[in-house]
């Protein structure tokens, strides 16, 4: 999508340091980040929102998404002393950017419940 700024990273129109790609998921650091690792996995396709992928795209999308999710946690060494991917849907779930993506934090002690 055109003015989308995920499409844009996605597109390597806009610049952003990228920690995983593969065909179909790109990630790279948050801009703003509020962990020591904060990282956002989109996938490179737009999809506004969770709740609107297909049942297809759940199939194919999601395991692609958790794969990069899973070789980051390794390659930023979150597993031992834990980590959060979030998700936030909609303009009262507290997304900002209507591309479809998971932030990965970790880093720092995480606090229950966000706000
Ligand atoms: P949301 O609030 O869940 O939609 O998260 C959007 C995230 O995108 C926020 O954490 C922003 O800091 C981040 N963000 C916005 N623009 C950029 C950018 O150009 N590069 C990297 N991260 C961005």
């Amino acid at each position: 999508m055109e003015n989308c700024i995920f499409c844009r990273i996605a597109n390597k129109e806009l610049s952003s340091e990228v920690v995983y790609e593969s065909d179909q998921v790109i990630a790279f650091r948050d801009v703003a980040p509020v962990a020591p690792t904060h990282i956002l996995v989109i996938p490179k396709e737009h999809i506004p929102a969770v709740h609107n992928l297909s049942m297809e795209q759940r199939n194919t999308l999601l395991p692609a998404i958790f794969e990069a999710i899973d070789q980051l946690v390794e390659k930023e060494n979150l597993a031992e002393k834990g980590f959060r991917v979030v998700n936030n849907a909609g303009q009262e779930g507290g997304q900002t950017v209507n591309h479809l993506h998971f932030h990965l934090l970790g880093g720092r002690s995480l606090q229950w419940p966000p706000g």
